[in-house]
């Protein structure tokens, strides 16, 4: 892929970068591994100082950032905005909790003091998709660089000026430059860079194809892995549940990034007695929405984040069509090679279709009829995702036990999914393994190391 800045909503080329060669990248990975060497003696004051530096520099320049992620991927600029400053909060998340997460464990043992130790490991390279270009790296390099790790970023493709406007962030903060660097690089170089010993750890957010490539690469090599994969989300409504209300989050929920985020729900899963109402009141809001240029303020949706991926979408829509799918809601791509994709809702969705089957990464909203609860239940669960899911239900408790039931990483009642720095992020299944965010997050890239005193 080419390494550059393609309006989707114009299709004017913004900007274009000549890739790194392998001996620039090599050179960069030895100042970054020179710099794991200083950085992780740093006191936790220091590293906070500069974080909370870090998240003030967002804030400043949430315009200038949604402005970049509006040109290069489509966002609307105001939800661009909203992604810079939740990346603040992050920031002053870990800048202060992090020294606390990663506190000395005291365990009772016949030691005279036995406890584990959280230390750095290194240089931890990351590979990032460029649907919320800005927020998946916070949510690595955040934690990262609080534990004393430094971190090596490989974006995606298609979203250069927003990996260099992040680098510039965390250098202006005064983090010392090789503790974070952008690697304007292709996937060829992914495999030498995870095979130097100086590379410690990978950390993926991206589709299932490149996070079992990279894994198998990381795995030859012995490193650690997190990934963060796709994900069909069920949206499970009960019979008892609010469907006005229900209806108007599931229509939010599925256009979250013009429906392209991992966690967005994909599959809403419906009782029958409130089958059909639910669908005419979500097409309601669906058609509510206000598709429109990204840099205007009173656009609700832009365009998907390059054409290929709508034609993409189109493919998997027209198929899963022939393969039985009804069309509730008649939307999609106006014709081939255009990125602007109009919501849609299918119905009558089975195994062997691939709306069953795949993620559909785009604003279709796939219903399903359920019998009952352990029906609905039975239906989320087969999936080979596993990474966010909701249940709408008058009964919390009915909604509580049926999320304990649910297969997922994260389950919420009565409210769309979504990320908080608080809470643990992951998935289960083709959804990947490892947890960003919270406390378990800044330990997935620590030696946790046991020390014993006799
Ligand atoms: P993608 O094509 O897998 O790309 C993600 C990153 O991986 C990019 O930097 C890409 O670089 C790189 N990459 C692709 N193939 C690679 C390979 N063979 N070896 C090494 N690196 C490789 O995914 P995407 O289209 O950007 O993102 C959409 C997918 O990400 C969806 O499946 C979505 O659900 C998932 N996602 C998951 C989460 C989560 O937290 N679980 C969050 C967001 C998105 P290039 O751009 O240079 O190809």
């Amino acid at each position: 892929m080419p390494i550059e800045s393609r309006n989707p909503y114009t299709g004017r080329v913004e900007r274009r970068f000549r890739a790194f060669s392998w001996s620039k990248t090599e050179r960069i990975l030895t100042q970054s591994h020179r710099a794991a060497a200083t950085w992780r003696t740093t006191p936790f004051a220091e590293r906070t100082r500069l974080m909370r530096r870090a998240a003030e520099l967002l804030r400043e320049r949430q315009d200038e950032l949604a402005h970049l992620m509006a040109v290069e991927m489509g966002k609307p600029i105001a939800d661009g905005r909203a992604e810079a400053v939740k990346c603040a909060l992050c920031c002053d998340y870990y800048a202060e909790h992090a020294e606390q997460f990663l506190a000395d464990d005291i365990i009772k043992t016949e030691a005279r003091r036995s406890f584990i130790s959280h230390e750095p490991i290194g240089v931890v390279l990351a590979i990032m998709p460029w649907n919320f270009p800005f927020w998946q790296v916070v949510r690595f390099a955040a934690p990262a660089l609080m534990a004393g790790n430094v971190g090596l970023l490989k974006h995606a493709s298609n979203v250069p000026q927003c990996a260099l406007a992040l680098e510039k962030i965390f250098h202006d903060a005064g983090f010392p430059p090789a503790t974070f660097r952008t690697l304007l690089i292709g996937s060829d170089l992914i495999e030498p860079l995870i095979a130097d010993d100086r590379v410690r750890a990978v950390t993926l957010t991206g589709s299932e194809a490149a996070g079992a490539q990279v894994a198998a690469t990381a795995g030859r090599y012995i490193k650690k892995t997190v990934l963060e994969l796709g994900g069909s989300d069920a949206f499970i409504v009960l019979a008892d549940a609010d469907i006005e209300v229900a209806a108007k989050t599931a229509a939010q929920a599925r256009m979250i990034n013009a429906g392209q985020s991992c966690i967005a729900a994909k599959r809403f899963i419906v009782e029958k007695p409130v089958l059909k109402e639910f669908i005419s009141k979500m097409k309601t809001h669906l058609l509510a929405f206000r598709p429109g240029d990204p840099l205007s303020e009173g656009t609700q949706y832009g365009p998907l984040a390059r054409p290929d991926l709508a034609d993409e979408l189109t493919e998997q829509v027209n198929d899963s069509i022939k393969q039985g799918a009804k069309v509730e809601l008649h939307g999609g791509q106006s014709q081939p090679g255009t990125a602007l994709f109009r919501p849609m809702i299918l119905s009558n969705i089975r195994p062997g279709q691939r709306a069953y089957d795949e993620e559909l990464f785009g604003p279709v909203a796939l219903v399903l009829e359920a019998k009952d609860a352990d029906d609905a239940v039975r239906l989320a669960n087969d999936s080979r995702f596993g990474l966010g899911g909701s249940v709408w239900t008058a009964d919390v408790e009915r909604g509580e036990a049926l999320a304990r039931r649910v297969e997922a990483g994260a389950v919420f009642v009565n409210s769309l999914v979504k990320s908080a720095p608080e809470m643990p992020f992951g998935g289960v299944k083709k959804s990947g393994y490892g947890r960003e965010l919270s406390y378990l997050g800044i330990r997935e890239f620590v030696n946790q190391k046991s020390i014993w005193i006799a």
